[in-house]
């Protein structure tokens, strides 16, 4: 064999394995419909529309001159401006996307990147923003560049298709190869479309077939989707949705405020979503069939609400906003809910969780091997707890501890009944765990309390100091929030009354001092250096998880 022969060898081999699949270009067929913008355009070929993930909400604390403090709830405002002008996001399962949005406002000068929302609402009012039917071609591509992210790489031109519906069309030459995006709007003098939007859309795309096939990407989006955008007309037999969407709990009384519009307002233009409402809460789901199991839901949450304030006071001053919580039809769409989010790694194995971040509770489809719907429950119970107690303590960095071990604890209480009332259960594997534990001569509950309790958070789901299991964590978090609930008040004396009450005083005080709290609740001193106190309580601690009559009778003992 020649080298040339050889060399030709190498690539016959070589290129089908290093040539990736090339994802197929988008194909439009049939229509979507959006009668609340009085727009139809071309579907995306086994395309779903995504639900708008909710805007990132942080609590901030200022500092007056005078050393008074006062938060307020602030977002990316890049983020509350893209939001304020989505309508919608289509993706199939190739990695094709399209967003349509309406381009109404330029973004806002502000003094700093996050915003509170009355903040950015006076900010977005400035006539000078607007963007009126004449708005300049350049204004429209700043626009578009910010809204996807990316930079500008030319200027955009004209596009001469749909000319008899559309008044204009811009291509934005975006800086991304995979990325697309068009500016247009309606003619409301063409025949039917008197009753079109005088707003500018725009529709943007992501192609990975772009990339490679730019002229194929180009071809496919304008012959399949822009040629074909049309508005709806008062007489085109069209009307808009009329499917009943605002559905309550029987007898409920629903009051309104901002996160519940806001959370009804997100699934407004979604086919497949619908909500319901109780006093405290609001379900937005897309299982379909699925309102027996979140009226199933709402009704654990409702009857849990005030256990958890029973049992740990809300802060004075606290709002209580509306809670959100979602469940989705498959997992496919609860990871890709949190794609490219800081939690995508964090939810691959939960069955559910509280997205402090946006909000939510936010709860995957019930796994056969977890249990089916009534895990969906228990980790209704764990994850509202989380919830609640955000909402409860603005602002406060919650000891893990404390969170874990309460949610822990409320997780194992049974509902009896329809009635709102639960049983107060030992769960059973932790219960094990702990007895065996206890009963175990080696076994230094001192500093296992200890490690517990001034753990991080990444320390609690990581501990050395259990083999770096977290279970053991969560299980001996539990064992002591159960020993403080329902064992110490039978102890004579009731030498652990105050670790509660310190520990909540503490945090009032100091909201970002979880460490500190938790060293003032068991008097550690102020570098927890002091473990007098801590080794008693580990002492009881321990005997109660050892002793089954003690046990016996805190099961016997009535909660508040
Ligand atoms: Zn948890």
């Amino acid at each position: 064999m020649n080298a040339r022969a050889a060399a030709f060898l190498f690539f016959a081999l070589a290129v089908p394995v290093l040539a990736a699949p090339t994802p197929p270009l988008p194909q439009f067929s049939g229509e979507t419909t959006l009668a609340a913008l009085n727009l139809a355009m071309p579907a995306m070929r086994g395309a779903k529309q995504v639900p708008a993930k909710p805007v990132p909400v942080g609590t901030y604390t200022w500092t007056r001159s005078d050393g008074t403090t006062w938060q307020d709830e602030r977002s990316p405002a890049v983020e509350l401006w893209r939001a304020a002008q989505t309508a919608g996001t289509w993706a199939d399962r190739a990695g094709n996307e399209l967003t349509l949005a309406r381009a109404q406002f330029a973004f806002p000068t502000l003094p700093y990147d996050h915003a509170s929302r009355e903040e950015f609402d006076r900010a977005i009012a400035d006539p000078a923003l607007r963007l009126g039917p004449r708005a300049e071609p350049a204004a429209l591509a700043g626009w578009a560049a910010r809204y996807a992210g990316l930079g500008l790489r030319g200027e955009p031109a004209a596009l001469p298709i749909n000319r008899q519906r559309l008044s204009a069309l811009w291509e934005i030459p975006l800086a991304d190869p995979a990325a697309r995006a068009y500016a247009f709007r309606f003619d409301p003098n063409h025949a039917g479309q008197a009753a079109a939007q005088a707003a500018w859309f725009v529709a943007i795309f992501r192609v990975p077939a772009a990339a490679t096939d730019a002229g194929g990407a180009d071809r496919a989006l304008r012959n399949g989707f822009l040629a074909a955008i049309r508005a709806l007309g008062r007489f085109s037999g069209v009307a808009p949705d009329p499917k009943a969407r605002p559905r309550a709990r029987p007898d409920a009384e629903i009051p309104d405020d901002a996160r519940r519009a806001g959370a009804r307002a997100s699934i407004e233009l979604l086919d497949d979503w619908w909500h319901m409402d109780s006093p405290h809460y609001i379900v937005l789901s897309d299982v379909p069939g699925g309102t027996a199991q979140a009226d199933r839901l709402l009704g654990v949450l409702e009857a849990l609400r005030p256990r958890y304030a029973a049992l740990v006071p809300r802060f004075p001053k606290a709002e209580e906003p509306t809670s959100v919580v979602r469940f989705f039809r498959n997992d496919d769409e609860f990871v890709r809910y949190f794609e490219g989010t800081p939690l995508a790694l964090a939810v691959t194995e939960t069955a559910g969780f509280y997205d402090g971040g946006r909000r939510e509770l936010v709860i995957r489809p019930a796994r056969k091997e977890w249990g089916g719907p009534e895990h969906m429950e228990s980790t209704v119970r764990h994850e509202g707890f989380h919830q609640w107690l955000h909402a409860a303590w603005p602002g406060v960095d919650i000891p893990t501890w404390f969170n874990e071990g309460t949610a822990e604890f409320f997780e194992s209480c049974v509902p009896r009944g329809a009635g709102g009332s639960f049983e107060w259960k030992e769960q059973e594997a932790a219960a094990r765990w702990l007895e065996d534990l206890a009963k175990n001569r080696d076994a230094n509950w001192t500093e296992m309390l200890r490690a517990t309790l001034l753990a991080d958070q990444a320390t609690f789901y990581n501990p050395p100091h259990f083999g770096g299991e977290s279970w053991r964590s969560y299980a001996f978090a539990y064992g002591l929030m159960y020993f403080l609930h329902r064992g110490a008040p039978l102890v004579r004396n009731q030498p652990w009354k105050d670790v509660l009450p310190t520990l909540y005083r503490s945090l009032y005080e100091s909201p970002r001092d979880p460490i500190g709290a938790t060293c003032a609740a068991f008097r550690l001193g102020p570098n927890g250096a002091d473990t007098a106190f801590l080794e008693k309580f580990a002492a009881d601690l321990r005997a109660f998880w050892r002793a089954s009559s003690a046990r016996q009778n805190a099961r016997n003992a009535k909660l508040p």
